[in-house]
């Protein structure tokens, strides 16, 4: 199936899901993260009419963008190591994956520009995953204030990879929450307005609980083999 129709599929159950809670379409935006695929494939997903495109690997990134450049806004989705933020940082627009000190250091110490950035939250505390605890997010984005660079515009989670729909829906509820808790502190250098949740096995759920940013790769572009 071409990305083109996947996208209308996916878009048709994005605006299902908005209506059931009240949300407008417009306000959840489609991440293609195309860390599977072909520079080829990546571009059939911006001629579909994608605009946003993620890549969780510095080099993965690098040859996207150096391929598709500023035809599409760029997101890093991946965990970010300290001395990879340097090649990729002046290419980037969105880094979803904020989640030390060490890593705001980095990236306010190496961009020339604000950088958007979401706090990645390991709500379901599994320790396969990377993220802060929750208790933690709050004072951990209080002391961003220090780093002018650093725009935090979210936060993002992934939910447990499981078929239980209650679990993923109580870890998406709980970000929002955090996110809710956050904003109420109107802090200058976090507005917090936006939750990167959603991949491809849950982002309906995501959408009914508020996610503006979906992060999708296998059902929007497959998983065919990078050339
Ligand atoms: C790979 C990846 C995705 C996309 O996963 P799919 O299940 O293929 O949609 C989303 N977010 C992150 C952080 C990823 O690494």
């Amino acid at each position: 199936m071409s990305v083109k129709q996947r996208l209308q599929t996916i878009q048709q159950q994005i605006a299902e899901a908005c209506e059931k809670t009240g949300r407008s379409a417009s306000d959840v935006q489609i991440v293609a993260v195309t860390k599977y695929v072909s520079i080829a494939r990546a571009k059939e997903a911006i001629e579909a009419g994608i605009v946003h495109l993620g890549e969780s690997r510095a080099d993965g990134f690098l040859r996207k963008y150096e391929a598709i450049g500023n035809e599409a806004t760029w997101h890093f989705i991946g965990t970010l190591q300290s001395r990879k933020v340097k090649q990729i940082i002046d290419y980037v627009d969105y880094v979803h994956s904020l989640d030390r000190l060490s890593l705001a250091e980095e990236i306010n110490k190496r961009a020339n520009r604000t950088i958007k950035c979401f706090v990645q939250v390991n709500v379901s505390g599994e320790t396969s995953k990377h993220g802060l605890a929750p208790e933690d997010v709050l004072p951990f984005i209080e002391t961003l204030s220090a780093f002018s660079r650093i725009e935090v515009v979210g936060l993002m989670t992934m939910a447990p990879y499981t078929d239980d729909e209650a679990t993923i829906r109580r870890c998406f509820r709980t970000l929002r929450e955090l996110k809710e808790q956050v904003q109420e502190k109107q802090l200058p250098h976090a507005p917090c307005t936006q939750l990167s949740m959603g991949m491809s096995n849950d982002y309906v759920i995501a959408v009914e609980e508020g996610a503006t940013f979906l992060r999708l790769g296998t059902c929007l572009v497959g998983e065919e083999e990078v050339e």
